[in-house]
């Protein structure tokens, strides 16, 4: 089988010539994707499709007279924040990879921790540029109504049940800006962007250990419900399981075989967090809540895993995991799901957004059980379907999960899909075999 072709791009110029050669290409930044196979891509894409490194595009960083920040080409998320902080603002998207590309990260519809306080990073775009199929820059306005000529009627009223989500099966498609947002680089490519940033403001992190959620998930649940009045305060509430942990050196495992659930909040508002809400729940015991500085926690977090995938690769294991987000009357029967799954005799572990009942399920199975975990998958993708829920509601669909994505699509979304893809990419040259196509 031959090589898949791959070309770096070094200024916008260069990547204006390449798009005006029509040459099918998946163009990609720090390859940091769960859905893609980078590692693995031969034999996965169409031979003659190219893959076009953009994190060669030299970044630039500046902020706007409104003190929005201006990202033009390659940077990450890193330098992002670093650069905000050293003008004492902060943007309000935070990835756990921050060496993840911003721009990818508005094509992936990127979200992260921040969600519970500041919703999603298509709610913070301004504007932003992409380079269309005839290698000419287009503007896009967040506060301008998407109108393209395509009949979007159908495919709103379907969105309904998922307006609440971070993201939903299929990309919003209400705003200009959304026509790049969560599209995978489908339908053009990302030149820039700006997005908000608010005011730097000291945060600190709540830690509160708890029993497995394996064998009582009561206390989780009571957080749950509670963290849920208080998201003006908390800006980040998530989860780390015990299984998560055990990957952890043990000194830096911050309980006992015990899982966790912290929260971001304000430094001036840690007494009001601590009054109003910890102390109220009945079924944790004070002397299981600890702060936490935010440099070591935000070190425990990109641990986990990055811990999680060495130990994988180490035996030659892939792990499957689940970017699945409920509602709140389903959170408990999401758990329960994921229960069913302890006691099928593969190893597992659980982790992520618990303020917003978005938890990474992963199975860590060895290679004679892959189809296996596949089929339990396809069932909880069934039950995620019939709870009116995001079965991805942050990595993206790639091109591992289409094959679980496509029960969620109508004649509806595909039609809209279909009309898209022959208006804005009429040679077929943008991700060809996205979720799109
Ligand atoms: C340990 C770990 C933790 C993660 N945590 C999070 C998280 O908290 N939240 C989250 O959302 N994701 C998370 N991810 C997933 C991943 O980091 C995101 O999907 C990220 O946005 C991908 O960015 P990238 O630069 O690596 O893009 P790539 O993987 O290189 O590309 C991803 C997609 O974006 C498209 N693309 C890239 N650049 C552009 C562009 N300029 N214009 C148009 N399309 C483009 C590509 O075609 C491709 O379809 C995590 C991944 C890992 C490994």
């Amino acid at each position: 089988m031959p090589d898949q072709k791959i070309k770096s791009f070094y200024s916008t110029d260069e990547l204006r010539a390449h798009i005006l050669s029509g040459e099918p290409t998946l163009f990609h930044s720090s390859q940091t994707s769960t859905v893609i196979p980078f590692e693995n891509i031969r034999g996965v894409l169409q031979t003659n499709t190219t893959l076009g490194n953009l994190s060669t595009i030299k970044g630039h960083l500046e902020f706007t007279a409104e003190k929005n920040l201006l990202v033009k080409g390659f940077v990450t998320w890193k330098e992002a924040k670093e650069f905000c902080r050293s003008h004492a603002r902060e943007i309000m998207t935070s990835p756990t990879e921050e060496l993840a590309g911003v721009l990818a990260g508005i094509a992936t519809s990127c979200t992260g921790e921040r969600s519970f306080g500041f919703k999603n990073l298509r709610s913070q775009i301004v504007e932003l540029n992409y380079i269309n199929h005839e290698g000419i820059e287009q503007k896009l306005l967040a506060d301008k109504k998407l109108d393209i000529a395509v009949d979007l009627l159908d495919y709103q009223k379907d969105f309904a049940p998922y307006a609440d989500f971070k993201n939903a099966p299929y990309p919003r498609l209400l705003v200009e800006t959304d026509l790049m947002t969560g599209t995978e680089g489908q339908l053009g490519i990302i030149s820039s962007a700006v997005i908000k940033t608010i005011p730097y403001e000291e945060e600190t992190y709540l830690f509160i250990l708890l029993p497995k959620w394996e064998e009582n998930d009561e206390p989780h649940l009571e957080i749950f419900h509670a963290v849920q009045a208080f998201r003006n305060e908390i800006r980040a509430c998530e989860f780390i399981d015990s299984n998560s942990l055990s990957y952890l050196p043990p000194e830096k495992n911050p309980g006992k075989n015990q899982d966790v659930v912290f929260l971001e909040v304000r430094k001036s508002d840690f007494e009001y967090v601590y009054e109003n809400l910890l102390t109220k729940l009945t079924l944790i015991n004070e002397e299981n809540i600890f702060e936490m500085a935010s440099g070591k926690c935000r070190d425990l977090r990109v641990s986990v895993p990055r811990a999680i995938f060495e130990v994988n690769s180490r035996m030659g294991v892939s792990k499957k995991g689940t970017d699945v987000q409920v509602t709140p009357a389903h959170f408990k029967e999401l758990l329960n799901f994921y229960r069913k799954y302890t006691s099928l005799g593969v190893a597992y572990n659980l982790f992520g957004h618990f303020g917003d009942a978005h938890l990474h399920f992963n199975f860590m199975p060895t290679p004679d059980k892959n189809d296996f975990c596949n089929q339990q998958l396809e069932e909880l993708y069934q039950a995620v379907l019939n709870w009116n829920g995001s079965p991805f509601a942050e990595h993206g669909i790639g091109l591992l999960k289409k094959k679980f994505i496509a029960p969620f699509y109508s004649d509806n979304q595909r039609k809209v899909f279909h009309a898209l893809k022959q208006k804005f990419d009429p040679k077929g040259q943008f991700f060809p075999e996205g979720f799109m196509s």
